[in-house]
């Protein structure tokens, strides 16, 4: 679809929604069209902030009448930015911020527009949680369509996996709702295949009774890593799915809560959650105590949204980030190596390298049960290169590729990676993310967008 339209007038669809429309004359229009990742400087034509299901297919049978490439946003957050397009329409879902929480059933239906704090802060109310990622500003929905990879993954599984249903519009204005029982085969294509299938306005979850865990950081010496490493790999492979853990280098912050001595050095470490009571969580954890003893151990009782938000002031919007990503089942000694060689030489105090278990309940679901083919793979790797400066943007980017192309030979079999974690991989990649499901993925889109309408993705062509 080829359109530029640059001088789409707002006004016809302002009359038409109950939602803001920001077009580029307007004083939000700079605010409106920012992303999370400050690299990405799209210029869209029209911006349609949604309220309801009825602003969705207005605005999307709008751009569609004018020509207009459509993208879809949600939290904001894809590090591609793939929520925004040059010159098109932003079907902007930021307002359709709601959560119903039934107690009664274990269940959340979240409004398309929420992050993971919104989801957080009405199940925790209830004592409840929904399996999502390790940053409460995050988009509920680009994380879920992706897969959704944090703290409960290996006790519950995805955030796919606890996903009962989702409200869409689809290409040709139509709304349904898909689940096993309708629609199942939107529900299949939409659990790991992304936006590709229609715009989602609501997702129904199941819900599960955590209020709080054991949670945070050990951090160890880089002299260390490689024995830190391996400790890691042998010890959560044997650990009960109520541990979970995701592996990290590291530049200590230089400010409370850590100690002095460790501000601004750069260490290896896991962030830790346990979801069983204290006693179960002390006990299981004590052979981290035991390998190290770590330079810092910030392992504490805390409520689960407090452990899902506690990096989030670190890592604030409109930084400059450069991400690259693998599937890893293995971790040799040799892997390893590599491993700490890159991770060793962070290259700004923001950029780091994390590996995000998927194995445990995540990994008992079938390859081919739902669009995320790759239940095989033990971690989620992403090298995720960070600094406010623009002026640093080549110094990081060259960090993460070179790191990434060290560490690539020793990924999962398939070529595949995470696709919440890529940034300019091409199409050949999206299709090795997919494997064996890509070719049943290329036949829902040609039932649901034969005309590939929703474009601005990692895009599953129609068969
Ligand atoms: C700092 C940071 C931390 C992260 N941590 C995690 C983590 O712990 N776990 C994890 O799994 N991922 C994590 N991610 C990756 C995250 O899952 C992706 O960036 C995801 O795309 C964010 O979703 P969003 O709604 O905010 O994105 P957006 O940029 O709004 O959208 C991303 C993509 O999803 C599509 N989309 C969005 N909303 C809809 C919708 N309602 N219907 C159809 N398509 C839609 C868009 O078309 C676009 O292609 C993190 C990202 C960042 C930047």
């Amino acid at each position: 679809m080829t359109s530029v339209a640059a001088e789409v007038s707002p006004d016809e669809l302002q009359a038409l929604l109950r939602g803001e429309v920001i077009g580029r004359e307007d004083p939000r229009y700079e605010q409106a069209r920012k992303v999370y990742n400050a690299m990405i400087d799209k210029r869209p034509a029209l911006i349609a902030r949604c309220i309801d299901v009825a602003d969705v297919q207005t605005a999307l049978a709008f751009g569609l009448q004018e020509g207009l490439e459509v993208a879809i946003r949600g939290g904001a957050h894809n590090a591609a930015g793939l929520g925004s397009v040059d010159d098109g329409l932003v079907i902007d879902l930021s307002p359709m911020r709601w959560v119903r929480v039934d107690p009664n059933t274990n269940t959340a239906v979240v409004g398309a527009g929420c992050t993971l704090g919104d989801v957080d802060h009405a199940t925790h109310a209830f004592g409840l949680a929904v399996p999502m990622g390790v940053l409460s500003t995050t988009g509920i929905a680009g994380l879920t369509l992706g897969g959704g990879v944090g703290y409960l993954t290996r006790r519950h599984g995805l955030t796919i996996d606890n996903l009962l249903g989702v409200d869409m519009v689809l290409a040709d204005g139509s709304f349904v709702h898909a689940s096993e029982d309708e629609h199942d085969d939107l529900f299949w294509a939409v659990r790991g295949g992304g936006g590709n299938f229609g715009i989602v306005t609501a997702f129904t979850f199941r819900a599960h009774e955590h209020s709080t865990v054991t949670g945070g950081p050990t951090l160890w010496p880089l002299d260390r890593a490689a024995d830190a490493m391996a400790f890691y790999r042998d010890f959560l492979g044997q650990a009960d799915d109520d541990l979970s853990g995701f592996f990290a280098f590291v530049t200590v912050p230089p400010g409370p809560p850590f100690p002095e001595h460790l501000h601004n050095r750069q260490m290896c470490g896991v962030v830790w959650c346990h979801t069983g009571d204290p006693v179960q969580a002390a006990a299981a954890l004590q052979p981290v105590r035991e390998f190290g003893p770590p330079a810092l151990d910030g392992l504490m009782e805390l409520p689960l949204p407090a452990l899902q938000s506690a990096f989030d002031a670190l890592y604030p919007s409109g930084l400059q980030s450069y991400w690259r990503a693998d599937f890893v089942s293995e971790l040799s000694d040799e892997a390893i190596d590599a491993y700490v060689h890159h991770g060793s030489r962070l290259p700004t105090p923001l950029s780091t390298m994390h590996l995000y278990p998927i194995d445990g309940a995540a990994s008992r679901v079938g390859r081919t049960d739902t669009a995320w083919s790759y239940r095989e793979a033990k971690w989620a790797q992403v090298i995720f290169a960070v600094d406010p400066e623009p002026a640093n943007a080549d110094l990081i980017k060259s960090w993460a590729i070179d790191y990434w192309e060290a560490v690539h030979p020793y990924a999962t079999a398939g070529g595949g990676a995470y696709v919440n974690f890529m940034m300019d991989d091409d199409q050949d990649r999206v299709r090795a993310s997919y494997r064996d499901n890509y070719g049943r993925l290329a036949q829902v889109k040609r039932t649901h967008d034969p005309g590939n309408v929703f474009h601005v993705n990692w895009n599953i062509k129609p068969a």
